[in-house]
This record gives C-alpha cells, sequence and structure tokens, in this order.
C-alpha cells in the first residue's frame, strides 16, 4: 500500500475507533477518551493530508500487527460484556430515542472535526456538510462561514438550480464568477455573500451518495489542485464516520433488542407455570409499547369460555378475573374466533364492547392493538388500548407479535405438559382419578392411617343397569351419564380430603379418610340418593334415572392389606347387587 494512502487509512482507524468507544461506553470519561482518540484521529489524518505525500513518513511498523489484529477482538469482547445481561428497558422506544440523540452528538462532534480540519489547510469562505432528506435532497447539517447569512434550513435538490447540476457532476472546481452574481442562487445563503468560486465533495459510502461538503471562496479560482485532493479524502473520512456510527448505532439496537428477546424466551421456556409466563409478557408489554391499558385473558380448557386475567389501567379492577362467554358479540370474542391480531380506531360515537356485555365504559380510548396467544387455536389474546389515534407502529406491532409468539408456544408447551401428567393419572372422560392413581392414592392413605392411627373407609359402586341405559339410549347419552354421576360423586365427598376415582366402566371408588364404618354408611346412603334423584335429559327431551350400589371395606377392621381391603369392598358390592341393587352394603 502507498505510505500516503496507509496514513490515511489510520486516521480513519483512529476517527472509528474513536466512533466506536464513543458508542460503547455511556460514561464521560470513555467519551472524553472516544473523543481525544478521534482528534488523535483527525490530527494525524491532517498531517498525513497538509504533508501533501511528497515528504510522507514511511508507513509505522506497528500498523499491520497493532491494530488491525488486536481492535476485533477487543471489540468483541465489550460487545460480548455489554449484552450479557441486557435490561429489558432496551425494547421500550426511549431507549431507542436515546441513542439515537447520542449518536447525532457525536456525529456533530465528527462533522466540526472535519470541518476545523478543512479551516486549518483550505483558505476558504464557508464550508458546509449536507445530509440526504427523506425526499432525496441534500440538507445542510453543521458548517463554517465567515459571511453571517447562512441559511439554516437549506436544502439542495440534485439537478436543482448551479449546485444541484454540480452535485451530479460529482468533485471539480466550479467558477462561479461568470455564472451566478447573487450567492441566493447557492441556497444556503439568506442574502448574496458575492461567492465566486466553489468546490464539493460529494460523501460516498458504498457506493451510494449519502452526502456532500461544499466549500466556497469569495475569490475567483481560489482553489488548487490540492485542495481538491484534500476535500476529496475528507469527505470519504467524514463518510465512514458518520457512515459507520449510524450504521453501529442500528445494529447496537437490534442486538439489544434481539439480546432481550432472547432472554426473555429462554426464560419462556424454562418455566412450566403459566402464572410465571404471562407474569413477564405483563412486566415487559406496559413500558415496551406505550399504552392506556393492557389486559389479558385466557380460554378455560373445557368450555367456551375465557377470563381476564392481568389488567392494568383503567377500570382494571372492574375487569379483572372476569368471566366471559365466547359467544359474547364483543372485540375479543371476535379475536379468539378468528385468531388474527388486528389493530384499529375505536368508533367514537359508540361503546364497542371489549370483552362483555355490561363491561365498564372507559372513556378516552381511541385506539387498540389485540394479539391472539396460541399458534392453532387462539387459547389467550392479550389487548392494548390508547388514548391516542393509530397509537400502535409496525415497531410496536413487531415486538408484540414477536413476544406473544413465543409467550404462545411457551403456554402452549405447558399446557400440553399439563393436559399429559393429568392423562397418566385421570381418566379422560370422567376427569376423576384412574385406577393406577386410585391404587397409589389408596396406599398412601393406608399409610397416613397407620401412622395418625386413623379410621380409613373404602366404598366401591357400580351403577344399576348400565348396560340397558347404553342400549336404550345411545353409548353417547351413556358417556354423559358417567360423567354426570363422576360429577355428583366429586360433589359429594370432602373436597381436599376424600378421593374419588373410576375404577373401570361403571365402577367408581370412593377413599374416606378419618371415616368409620357408620359414617361410611351415612355417606354412602346420601350419595345413593343423591344419585338416585339426579335427572340425565337425553337428546330427545326424556328424563333418564340411574340407581347405584355400594359396598363398603373399612381398613384394619376388615382388611388389612390393600388387595384384601378392595376384594371385600368388592364382595360388599356384589351382595348389595344380590339383594336387589339401589342398596348399602358392608363387608
Ligand atoms: P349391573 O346392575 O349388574 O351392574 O348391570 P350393568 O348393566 O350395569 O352391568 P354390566 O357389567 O352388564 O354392563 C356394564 C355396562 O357399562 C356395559 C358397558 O358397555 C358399559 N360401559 C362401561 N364403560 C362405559 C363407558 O365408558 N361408556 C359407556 N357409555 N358405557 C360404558
Ligand atoms: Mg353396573
Ligand atoms: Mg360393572
Amino acid at each position: 500500500m502507498e505510505p500516503r494512502k496507509l496514513l490515511i487509512y489510520s486516521g480513519a482507524l483512529f476517527i472509528l475507533f474513536g466512533v466506536v468507544v464513543q458508542l460503547g461506553g455511556s460514561a464521560l470519561a470513555s467519551s472524553a477518551l472516544a473523543i481525544s482518540v478521534l482528534c488523535a484521529g483527525m490530527i494525524f489524518t491532517a498531517t498525513a493530508i497538509a504533508a501533501r505525500y511528497e515528504s510522507a513518513p514511511p508507513a509505522p511498523e506497528h500498523h499491520e500487527t497493532g491494530l488491525q489484529n488486536a481492535l476485533p477482538q477487543q471489540l468483541a469482547n465489550e460487545v460480548h460484556e455489554r449484552f450479557g445481561q441486557v435490561d429489558l428497558k432496551v425494547l421500550g422506544s426511549a431507549y431507542a430515542k436515546s441513542t439515537w440523540r447520542e449518536v447525532d452528538a457525536l456525529v456533530d462532534d465528527v462533522l466540526d472535526a472535519c470541518i476545523a480540519l478543512a479551516r486549518s489547510t483550505i483558505d476558504l469562505n464557508t464550508i458546509a456538510i449536507f445530509f440526504p432528506t427523506h425526499d432525496g435532497g441534500y440538507k445542510i447539517r453543521r458548517w463554517y462561514s465567515q459571511s453571517d447569512c447562512i441559511n439554516q434550513a437549506a436544502i439542495i435538490y440534485p439537478g436543482v438550480g448551479v449546485i444541484g447540476s454540480f452535485l451530479k457532476d460529482g468533485l471539480k472546481q466550479l467558477s462561479l464568477s461568470d455564472i451566478v452574481s447573487d450567492s441566493m442562487t447557492l441556497y444556503y445563503y439568506t442574502q448574496d455573500a458575492r461567492i465566486r468560486s466553489l468546490m464539493a465533495g460529494p460523501i460516498i459510502v458504498g457506493g451510494v451518495d449519502r452526502g456532500t461538503i461544499i466549500v466556497d471562496s469569495t475569490e475567483p479560482r481560489h482553489f488548487k489542485e490540492e485542495d481538491h485532493a484534500f476535500l476529496r479524502h475528507l469527505s470519504f473520512l467524514c463518510g465512514q464516520a458518520v457512515y459507520y456510527a449510524y450504521l453501529n448505532t442500528e445494529h447496537q439496537l437490534d442486538y439489544a433488542r434481539l439480546s432481550a428477546m432472547s432472554n426473555t424466551e429462554t426464560f419462556f421456556f424454562q418455566k412450566h407455570d403459566l402464572e410465571s409466563v404471562i407474569d413477564k409478557m405483563f412486566e415487559i408489554i406496559p413500558f415496551a409499547i406505550s399504552c392506556e391499558r393492557v389486559t389479558i385473558s385466557l380460554k378455560s380448557i373445557d368450555a367456551e369460555e375465557a377470563a381476564v386475567v392481568r389488567a392494568v389501567g383503567p377500570d382494571s379492577d372492574l375487569l379483572i378475573n372476569k368471566n366471559f362467554s365466547l359467544a359474547e358479540k364483543s372485540l375479543i370474542s371476535l379475536l379468539y374466533a378468528k385468531n388474527i391480531a388486528f389493530s384499529r380506531e375505536f368508533a367514537q360515537d359508540r361503546y364497542e364492547n371489549r370483552y362483555f356485555e355490561g363491561e365498564p365504559q372507559t372513556r378516552g380510548i381511541k385506539s387498540f392493538l389485540a394479539v391472539p396467544i396460541g399458534m392453532d387455536q387462539c387459547k389467550g389474546a392479550i389487548l392494548l388500548e390508547s388514548k391516542h389515534a393509530n397509537a400502535f407502529t409496525d415497531s410496536a406491532r413487531a415486538l408484540l407479535s414477536r413476544l406473544v409468539t413465543s409467550a404462545g408456544l411457551a403456554i402452549e408447551k405447558i399446557l400440553v405438559l399439563q393436559q399429559a401428567r393429568n392423562l397418566a393419572t385421570h381418566d379422560g372422560l370422567t376427569g376423576l382419578n384412574n385406577h393406577r392413581q386410585f391404587q397409589k392414592l389408596l396406599r398412601d392413605e393406608m399409610t397416613r392411617a397407620d401412622r395418625y392411627n386413623d379410621q380409613l373407609a373404602l366404598v366401591l359402586c357400580d351403577i344399576d343397569y348400565f348396560k340397558k341405559c347404553n342400549d336404550t339410549h345411545g353409548h353417547q347419552f351413556g358417556d354423559f351419564v358417567l360423567a354426570g354421576i363422576a360429577r355428583t360423586l366429586k360433589d359429594s365427598i370432602r373436597d381436599g380430603v376424600d378421593i374419588a376415582a373410576r375404577y373401570g366402566g361403571e365402577e367408581f371408588a370412593l377413599v374416606l379418610s378419618k371415616t368409620g364404618l357408620e359414617q361410611a354408611v351415612e355417606t354412602a346412603e346420601r350419595i345413593r340418593q343423591f344419585v338416585g334423584e339426579k335427572a340425565f335429559r337425553t337428546p330427545r327431551g326424556e328424563d333418564v334415572h340411574v340407581t347405584m350400589s355400594f359396598g363398603i371395606a373399612v381398613y384394619r377392621k376388615h382388611a388389612k392389606k390393600i388387595n384384601d381391603l378392595i376384594k371385600k369392598a368388592d364382595k360388599a358390592l356384589y351382595a348389595a347387587k344380590e339383594n336387589g341393587r339401589n342398596r348399602v352394603e358392608v363387608f
């Protein structure tokens, strides 16, 4: 590499290093360090360029091995350290805004340094740096001028006016003495500054025009070939520093968001309970996306119903824990049915139900964003409401959608696991403990009864003539009866104390703890009556009644081993059947 290029690139690297260090640290000390490095880079570059190459010193020895090899590693370590534990605040728009403000200030410093460098090298009247606008123009950003009539809002459009056409041709000297008499046609003066010569250095990065530096003089044919060369290099350095400062910021923000999301997703997937997942969502959303009210609802497993499980914001105390039917004509019922996210303005002339008829009609809410939770089926919904019109930006929607997708997957995983776990111990039709679980629980209860010297009764019961019920009304109705009987049994025993199980077919078992013979008979009698009174309505509208027979055996009194106890309760049940059914027998 030519020595002069080497010098300029070294300077450029210094500048970029300064930019990166500046971006990396928030402390004043690191900013000061960055600016010193930046200045060092500028001075280094200035010296290199001002020396006009003839007397360029040989490249410093450390260059190849020093910066080029160590810096990437240093930066990699810094990035790793910085994003190891990112705060969730990086997901908020306030964080992005303040980050962009910081980099804007830094870029202004870089531009001011470029201007100072140009002034120390070129005799000029005005130097102004322009950057692109959204509509294809170039807007003045930083400048120095000996004239006091700079148009601070100047925008130049390529192809329009003198500089506009000049911009298209790239960098070359332009003598303006014969073309303009009034500098106002240059667009960056508010009155005539008697400009007679001008040069511009396009800022090109990655082959794309990204700005321009304009230098002018009141002297005709003022700028030399060396001035052009200087401006070309200055534009290059300025372009690289600014471009990479912004690019680095964009990457930094993206990386921070991804890290935060990835940490959140890891959290979601490590959790085995719905509460933690929903709590986490609820922790993130209100501050990542500004809104008035956030509510989350979840569908119940078996019914066409859902409940508001979390709410924050106006009237949230009136919505929390409220159940609502998914047949309601409401926004969220629609979401459950369609399973798609939607966002729009609320009608302002009438109130639209969010959840259910008769809910509190919170006023002043203008727009909403609603997102379903769950992939194939909507298992829940999250609703964000804002008092501003069009409150939810694309990035807010994207963030919420990503968050809810991963939370939804985690929730689905938890539900599937819960179901699988439940299926291993519970009967699918009745929801009661299954045979295997019954055996385990009975064994546990016997151990406990031994330890505390408690009584314990086992009741086996069986539906009478159930085959006939199936034959007459169909198997499906038979299932309906079984489920109803199971509910009656469960409701008739002490919750959390006694145990009900489906022993098999239309036979059930009840384990009554701390219960002796008399009490067991009483309980069985009571249940026998309940069952007999209960009516099951067939699809044809007939009311059907069934009866049950009961057999009781008491632990230790009748048997000391589990199999004997069961056998004896079964014998008693057989006796109940033999003695006419719809009755209770004791072994
Ligand atoms: P008994 O009074 O002697 O107990 O007469 P029963 O008809 O109830 O007894 P049986 O053992 O002859 O018939 C039991 C019936 O229960 C036959 C079987 O189809 C039915 N059954 C068992 N499990 C289920 C089930 O899960 N669903 C339905 N619908 N029927 C079942
Ligand atoms: Mg039966
Ligand atoms: Mg039977």
